[in-house]
């Protein structure tokens, strides 16, 4: 059997997924992850059918890092491969920059772009190349292709991209890039299977996770975004602030005397539902609880992401449908029916029991705009390119 493997490897943990490969069809087989690759490394591996196949601790203390992760890994996937054959390995990489607008295959000077690229994603543009490195240094020969979270939305005019800043700065590549590209572009290929006018009409999709992001989409291409520069722009997240008055940025350096990493840290780890609530970055704990603040984080989560409906209409010249997808957007029912009650001036009408049950089609027969929950699926997006990159 032919297998391919897509990793996504961040700053502490390395999640993988293993697909079949049998005549260009991929079948997913297992995934799984490491965590906490520097603290207390936890390994766990889950068949497509969510049986438990492996799930191991190191001794408290014990540190892997990412090559010794990444050896693990395909150590243990060597001896439970069963006699398979490892074609190639696909990397979600975050940025592409404008350079790389479609996947590509790694060589040593594309490793050397993508290293140029880090100030632009300093959190998590160097634990993806880790990743490359280590692979590439224990199989040279392995073909490994770069995804990236940023080419789906290359299709974006300049208008949408720049900042309102000259040229010395803009020249250096600040400007909006928008990500979580792997799952809309997903969403879009998926799209003509449940609703021709999603598919080909102006829809906004919302990809709500623990990162959360919006985007306005035209016959299934990227035409705006909620994230610009970095992925801490647009709505509120679990842990980042989303978009926030460069003056509140200035305010922390001047006033609070915040240098630069206590600034990252603060709109990176602790803001979001987290820093509003002070109890918890996770969706499920806040609609459990019956605490105000939690209340009150989950009503500004939901407030932002209909300013931002509005203006991502506004970049449509109108709406047809609107995408639900991602952990909160496809399991959290009250999440959704309190964005479609803000956004009832543009039409927007939801069916109860529909929404109650995930869909997919949520709104009402009196909605003007169809509203859809759409399970996202990144890993095959990235094995699918990486096939096709191989076939090519
Ligand atoms: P990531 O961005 O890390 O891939 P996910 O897409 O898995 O994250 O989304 C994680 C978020 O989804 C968390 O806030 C989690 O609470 C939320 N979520 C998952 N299941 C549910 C559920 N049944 N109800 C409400 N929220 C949920």
């Amino acid at each position: 059997m032919d297998a391919i493997l897509v990793i996504n490897a961040g700053s502490s943990s390395i999640k993988f997924s293993a697909f079949s490969v049998a005549s260009h069809k991929l079948e997913p087989i297992a995934s799984g992850k490491l965590e906490e690759i520097y603290e207390n490394p936890h390994f766990v591996v889950k068949r497509h059918n969510g049986e438990v196949i492996a799930d191991k601790h190191w001794p408290s203390g014990e540190k892997l890092g990412h090559d010794k992760a990444i050896a693990f890994l395909l150590d243990w996937l060597r001896s439970h491969g069963e006699g398979s054959t490892l074609l190639a390995v696909g990397h979600r990489i975050v940025h592409g920059g404008e350079a790389y607008v479609a996947p590509v295959r790694v060589d040593a000077h594309v490793i050397e772009q993508l290293e140029a690229l880090i100030p632009l994603a300093p959190l998590h543009q160097p634990h993806n190349i880790a990743a490359i490195k280590a692979i590439a240094a224990q199989n040279a020969d392995l073909p490994q292709i770069a995804c990236f979270d940023t080419a789906f939305h290359s299709s974006q005019l300049p208008v949408v991209t720049q900042y309102a800043l000259p040229p010395d700065i803009t020249q250096q590549g600040v400007r909006r890039y928008g990500f979580h590209g792997l799952s809309y572009e997903y969403i879009a290929r998926v799209l003509p299977d449940y609703d021709h006018k999603a598919a080909t009409g102006r829809t906004v999709a919302l990809h709500l996770g623990n990162g959360a992001s919006m985007t306005a989409m035209l016959n299934g291409k990227s035409v705006a975004s909620t994230m610009g520069f970095t992925a801490v722009e647009g709505i509120p997240m679990g842990t980042r602030s989303g978009s926030l008055d460069p003056g509140v940025v200035l305010w922390m350096l001047d006033e609070a005397k915040m240098d630069s990493r206590a600034i990252a840290d603060l709109l990176y780890k602790r803001s979001g539902l987290l820093g509003v609530s002070g109890i918890a970055s996770d969706m499920r704990t806040l609609l459990d609880s019956d605490a105000a603040s939690a209340r009150e984080a989950v009503e500004l989560f939901c407030y932002r992401i209909s300013r931002e409906l509005g203006s991502l209409a506004a970049a449509l010249g109108g709406l047809d449908a609107i995408v639900f997808t991602a952990g909160i957007g496809e399991n959290a029912p009250p999440v959704r029916a309190r964005v479609c009650e803000l956004s009832r001036w543009l039409g927007v009408r939801i069916d109860a029991d529909a929404n109650r049950s995930n869909g997919p089609r949520i709104s009402g027969p009196d909605s003007s705009i169809d509203v859809w929950v759409i399970p996202t699926n990144e890993e095959l997006m990235i094995a699918q390119h990486t096939l096709d990159r191989l076939e090519r």
